[in-house]
C-alpha cells in the first residue's frame, strides 16, 4: 500500500518528469509490523507515532513539511508530531490521507529541551513561556490540551548551565517539584542513542520510588542525510471501536501517552496483557500471588539474536530467545512485596550489536501490594489523577521536594562564578540555544 501511494506521488501529476526534489532520492518503503492486544475490556490497536520531527520551519533542519509528511508514510508510521523549534504551523500543511499529522513545538529553557504534543497557542508563546520555567510552558501546554514531554534528558547542550536530568530527578517529578507536570519523558532518542540504557535504569528506579512517569521514544528527525525517520518510534494503543474500525485520533494519542498505553520500538511489535491488564494499568495483589502475562511478538528480523525479557523493576524474571518472526509467549510471574513496574523489553543477545542493546521497551503495568505505603508518594489511583492533582500554594510548601535540585542549581552557579573569576571569562550570553 505504501509503494502505490509513492508511485501515485510520482505518477500523478501529469507534468514532464523531472528530478525528485533533494531528499526524496533515497526514500525505500518500510514495513512496520502492527498488533492487536485484546483483553476483556476491549481490543486495542498499536499505532506508529514519531513524536519529535523537525522540518524546514527549524533552522537546523533541511526538508519542508509535505516532503517530511510524505516520507513518514513511506516508513510505515500513523502519526507524526511536527516539533519545529520555529513554530507549529507545519502540521498544517502536512497533511495527507492515510496519516495524523499534529502539530507540535520543541523549545528550550534551564530544563533543556521539552517537546510539546497538540500545541495550540503560537509558537512565540511557548518559547515566552519556556524561557521562564517547564511549569509555565507546561501549563500553556495544557491549557491547550496537549502534553508535554522532557526531551533527549541525556544530552546536557554545551554551553548550557544545567544538566537536563537535574528535571528527570525523584524530587523534581513529584508533587511540588520542578517538573511534577512533565506528561511523559523521551528516554529514547534517536538522534542520542548511547543513553537510552542510562536513563532507562534511572527511569526504573524513578516508578520504584514512585514517581510514574510514561517514557516515549522518538527520532528527533532533522535531515534524511543524517537521521533516520520514525526510528524509534513509540507505538500507542488505541481502543478498536465496536465495528472493527480502528480510531486513531489525536485525542487517543494524547491520552495514551498520558497513561502510558504504549510502547518503544525501532523495529519489533508486542502485543502483552497480564491478567487482563495492558500496560498503563494496575494490577493490585498480595505478594506471592501469581500473574499470568501473555506476550505475543512480531520481528521484523532475527540480527543480533533477539531475546524477550520480563522484568519486575529491574530484575530480569524470565528471558526467552525468539528464534522467528512471530512467536506467542506465556509467562508466569509472582507479586512482589513490593510496587514496582512490571514491563518488557526485546534485547539483543548479541554483545555490542547495536546501541541501546535493545529494540523495543515497554511502558510498564504497575504491580501494587497492598496494604497502604508507609512512604511518602502519593496515594494510588489512576495514574492520570495521580499526575494531573492540583498543586496549590500549600501543597508547595507541604511539599519542599524541589529544594533538592535548586541546592544543585545554586552550587552550579555558583562554581561557575568561581571559574569566571578565576579565568578572568567574561560572563555567558544570557538564553540559551534552541
Ligand atoms: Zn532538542
Ligand atoms: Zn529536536
Amino acid at each position: 500500500m505504501v509503494a502505490g501511494l509513492l508511485l501515485g506521488v510520482s505518477g500523478s501529476s501529469g507534468q514532464p518528469p523531472r528530478s525528485p526534489p533533494r531528499g526524496r532520492e533515497r526514500l525505500v518503503a518500510e514495513t512496520w509490523p502492527h498488533l492487536l492486544t485484546a483483553v476483556p475490556d476491549g481490543t486495542y490497536a498499536a499505532y506508529g507515532v514519531d513524536g519529535h520531527v523537525h522540518s524546514s520551519i527549524s533552522r537546523d533542519a533541511r526538508h519542508e513539511p509535505p516532503l517530511v509528511a510524505e516520507m513518514a508514510a513511506a516508513v510505515g508510521l500513523d502519526a507524526l508530531v511536527l516539533t519545529d523549534h520555529g513554530g507549529s504551523q507545519g502540521a498544517a500543511v502536512a497533511r495527507r490521507p492515510g496519516l495524523l499529522v499534529m502539530a507540535g513545538v520543541e523549545v528550550g529553557g534551564p530544563f533543556g529541551h521539552a517537546v510539546v504534543w497538540g500545541a495550540r497557542s503560537h509558537a512565540r508563546e511557548y518559547r515566552k513561556a519556556s524561557d521562564h520555567s517547564l511549569a509555565d510552558v507546561a501549563a500553556l501546554t495544557h491549557a491547550d490540551g496537549g502534553i508535554i514531554a522532557l526531551a533527549h534528558p541525556g544530552w546536557w547542550i554545551s554551553h548550557h548551565p544545567h544538566d537536563p536530568r537535574m528535571w528527570m530527578d525523584r524530587d523534581a517529578l513529584r508533587r511540588g517539584g520542578l517538573s511534577e507536570a512533565l506528561d511523559a519523558l523521551e528516554l529514547w532518542n534517536g538522534v542520542y542513542p548511547r543513553y537510552t540504557e542510562a536513563l532507562l535504569s534511572d527511569w526504573v528506579d524513578l516508578w520504584e520510588q514512585g514517581s510514574e512517569v510514561p517514557i516515549i521514544g522518538n527520532s528527533d528527525f532533522h535531515t534524511w542525510a543524517l537521521h533516520h525517520l520514525g526510528t524509534p518510534r513509540t507505538f500507542v494503543l488505541c481502543r478498536v471501536v465496536p465495528d472493527g474500525r480502528p480510531a486513531l485520533d489525536e485525542a487517543c494519542v494524547l491520552d495514551a501517552v498520558r497513561r502510558g498505553r504504549s510502547y518503544l520500538s525501532r523495529g519489533p511489535a508486542i502485543a502483552w496483557s497480564a491478567e487482563g491488564r495492558i500496560a498503563g494499568e494496575r494490577i493490585v495483589a498480595q505478594p506471592g500471588a501469581t500473574i499470568d502475562l501473555s506476550i505475543e511478538v512480531q520481528l521484523r528480523d532475527t540480527e543480533g539474536r533477539p531475546v524477550l525479557q520480563v522484568l519486575r523493576g529491574s530484575s530480569v524474571v524470565e528471558s526467552r530467545a525468539l528464534p522467528s518472526l512471530h512467536s506467542s509467549h506465556q509467562v508466569r510471574v509472582t507479586m512482589p512485596t513490593h510496587d514496582t513496574p512490571l514491563w518488557l523489553r526485546v534485547a539483543y543477545a548479541q554483545e555490542g550489536f547495536a546501541t541501546p542493546p535493545f529494540a523495543l521497551v515497554t511502558n510498564p503495568i504497575t504491580l501494587d501490594v497492598p496494604p497502604a505505603r508507609t512512604d511518602t508518594r502519593e496515594p494510588a489511583g489512576p495514574q492520570v489523577d495521580r499526575r494531573r492533582y492540583a498543586v496549590g500554594a500549600a501543597s508547595r510548601t507541604e511539599w519542599p521536594a524541589d529544594r533538592y535540585v535548586r541546592d544543585r542549581l545554586q552550587a552550579q552557579r555558583l562554581n561557575a562564578r568561581r571559574a569566571r573569576i578565576q579565568t578572568r571569562e567574561p560572563a555567558p550570553r544570557r538564553g540559551h540555544r534552541r
